[in-house]
């Protein structure tokens, strides 16, 4: 039978990029029945609300979502819908590998990283945020629990014994936020303890950045707060050649969404340059999720083959193919 996914084409060039992975898909004959749904601007056009009930529905019935960037409309009352659709489903773990490939066009040959990111707490929450009315002051709050920062971290350890990484850094600011980023350097030691096989070091995070930047290669796993993983991971995804080569996974204990970090690049919709290598690569995260190990590795190798041999590449990867040949040259290789 047929594993059945939600797919969300998204806006801007979420239908493009979108479109171009579900036929890299079909080439790999991944076995997918797609669920397609709307949100963002789309869903709104066609049903007057953003994040309709019978997506949400459909994301719990199936339990997986491949997502393209949804926009959300600039302006009071709306929240981020990523960050909407990540708390409806309580999506704790964001996992945003970062990897170098031969030929694109990054200043770094050898990155392979993974930032895990707290998805659920920190300063993403909104909770208690307000501007004065006269606008001379504006507040919001950052939270954390012991249980939350307790399982995201296990969750990094989790993911470096499975994937046979060695070191896990926990990155914080345990030093001036020491309430809620202490507790969760604290938590994470006490978790570390009980992974003698994958070793723990911690860095506060403004180093973490410089030390990125000089010496990515030293990092394997990273594990952070919510504002933190943010921002780490889209350096990271700046190391190995920038948005279109990076994806995203956030995974919960019932469900799990796959998308591209980037957003739905208004700058360049409809076009048909956008590189649907972020998409496809959280689709590959996807296959690994549903432990279809072989098929996830046939299609890395195939974005990785295509970029290297600059075969029909998008503008971004220094190429002057469209999404929709690059999907092909990608579809090729998976064959
Ligand atoms: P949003 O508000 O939806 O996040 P944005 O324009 O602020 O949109 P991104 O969509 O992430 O942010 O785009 C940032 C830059 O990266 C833009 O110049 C965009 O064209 C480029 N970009 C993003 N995704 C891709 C892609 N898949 N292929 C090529 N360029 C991309």
């Amino acid at each position: 039978m047929k594993q059945q996914i939600t797919v969300i084409r998204g806006d801007g060039i979420g239908p493009e990029i979108m479109d171009a992975s579900l036929k890299v898909l079909d080439a790999l004959d991944a076995g997918l029945a797609y669920d397609f749904q709307l949100a963002g601007l789309a869903a709104q056009d066609e049903t007057g609300d953003l994040l309709p009930a019978a997506t949400l529905q459909s994301i719990e019935t199936n339990g997986i979502a491949l997502k393209a960037p949804l926009t959300t409309p600039v302006g009071g009352g709306f929240k981020s819908l990523n960050v909407a659709l990540r708390s409806h489903f309580d999506l704790y773990a964001n996992v945003r590998p970062a990897i170098s490939f031969k030929g694109s066009l990054s200043r770094y040959e050898n990155v392979d990283l993974i930032t895990v990111r707290e998805n659920t707490e920190g300063a993403y929450l909104g909770e208690g945020a307000f501007t004065t009315p006269d606008g001379s002051r504006a507040e919001s709050k950052m939270i954390a629990t012991r249980t939350g920062c307790e399982r995201i971290v296990r969750f990094a350890f989790e993911l470096a014994r499975r994937n046979g990484r060695k070191r896990v850094t926990v990155v914080h600011k345990a030093n001036i936020l020491k309430d809620v980023t202490g507790m969760f350097l604290s938590v994470a030691r006490d978790v570390a303890s009980e992974y003698v096989d994958v070793d723990c070091d911690d860095m506060i995070v403004d180093n973490a950045c410089m030390q990125l930047v000089m010496r990515p290669e030293r990092f394997d796993v990273i594990v952070t707060t919510n504002l933190f993983g943010d921002i780490i991971s889209d350096l990271c995804a700046g190391l190995v050649g920038g948005l279109g080569l990076a994806p995203g996974a956030n995974i919960g204990e019932k469900a799990a969404m796959f998308e591209a970090v980037h957003g739905s690049a208004p700058d360049i919709a409809g076009r048909g340059i956008a590189n649907p290598c972020a998409l496809l690569l959280a689709a590959a995260q996807m296959l690994e999720y549903l432990e279809m190990h072989d098929k996830a590795r046939r299609l890395r190798k195939a974005i990785g083959d295509a970029i290297s041999s600059a075969d029909r590449t998008t503008p971004d990867l220094g190429g002057n193919g469209t999404t929709d040949r690059f999907a092909d040259a990608i579809s090729e290789r998976v064959r």
